[in-house]
């Protein structure tokens, strides 16, 4: 199938870098979410990533312009209705993705795709919430999405081969590179990632060293880019209170459960750079 038409459900960190990568393509972007105040935000942050890629001549102003152009914001999901492709990337909730797949489901042609970002949910219970579990399948991007190369291509149990091909060959032409993996509890990325982050918040919860300490000794002593407890901030607490959230029930297994010291944070509101308070502090 021909994908000219794509709606990005969601305008928060993920969504907006996944519009940016898509309308650079050349593909018609829509962007959903509840708030105006959100998509014009998210628009906003399009343009300034756009302008840095200006400046480091990735790409060129016409380019930026043509950008711009191909999308187009609202706050209704009935606009969704003529898109091939939906990808989806609201809130990490079960219920909440559910819920909004299903109301899509009746809304969307029976021939659109639907994708999910989620870091770690099934990929096959958020398919069962709909009628086309062949269509499903799971499009996980990396922060930032403009940015970084990697895509996790999740199969659910009923994903169709067709699917599969299509969507991974989608990320190639966004100039991706695409990894298949298996429906499990934070697929690669996260099922390694998280629990080193939720260690790292344990340290510090115990006192073994203080922030600047921990971050030092994974970047200078192990090579990352972040530290983890900086790139916690930069993905969302309540992001990886979630993703953690999934690992511990999806195995079951209390290595994986989450560090009281990340859920006291999440509960404070102290969800990272987006609020400009998480581990460490962005406002000044
Ligand atoms: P975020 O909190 O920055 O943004 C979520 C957005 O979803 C918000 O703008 C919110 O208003 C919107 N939303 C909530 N309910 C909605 C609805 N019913 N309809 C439309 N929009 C709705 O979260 P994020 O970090 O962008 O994460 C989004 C998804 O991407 C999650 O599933 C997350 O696990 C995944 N993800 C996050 C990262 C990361 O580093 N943050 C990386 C990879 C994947």
């Amino acid at each position: 199938m021909q994908i000219n038409e794509v709606a990005v459900l969601g305008s928060g960190t993920m969504g907006n870098g996944i519009a940016h990568v898509f309308a650079l393509s050349g593909m018609d972007v829509l962007i959903v979410d509840i708030r105006e105040e959100f998509l014009k935000n998210a628009v906003q942050t399009i343009e300034k990533n756009l302008e840095r890629q200006v400046k480091k001549e990735i790409i060129s102003p016409e380019q930026m312009k043509d950008t711009l152009n191909r999308i187009e914001i609202s706050i209704s999901l009935e606009d969704c209705k003529s898109a091939d492709l939906l990808i989806e990337a609201v809130t990490e909730d079960l219920k909440l993705k559910k819920d909004v797949f299903t109301l899509l489901d009746k809304i969307c042609k029976p021939s659109t795709v639907f994708a999910s970002n989620t870091s770690s949910i099934s990929i096959t219970t958020l398919a069962a919430s709909t009628s086309r579990p062949d269509k499903f399948i799971g499009m996980h991007f990396m922060n930032p999405v403009p940015v970084m190369k990697l895509v996790e291509i999740i199969r659910g149990i009923a994903t169709s081969q067709e699917t599969f091909q299509e969507i991974f060959d989608l990320a190639k032409a966004l100039q991706k590179v695409p990894v298949e993996v298996n429906d499990f509890p934070g697929f690669i990325s996260n099922r390694i990632l998280m629990p080193m982050i939720n260690e790292a918040v344990y340290c510090l919860m115990e006192g073994v060293a203080n922030r600047e300490a921990i971050d030092t000794v994974m970047k200078l002593g192990m090579s990352h880019p972040m530290g983890p407890l900086e790139l916690a901030d930069f993905i969302g607490l309540d992001v990886c209170l979630a993703i953690m959230d999934v690992l511990y029930s999806g195995f079951k297994d209390s290595k994986y459960r989450p560090c009281p010291l990340l859920v006291k944070m999440v509960s404070a509101g102290y969800l990272g750079r987006k609020v400009g308070k998480g581990f460490y502090d962005y406002k000044k």
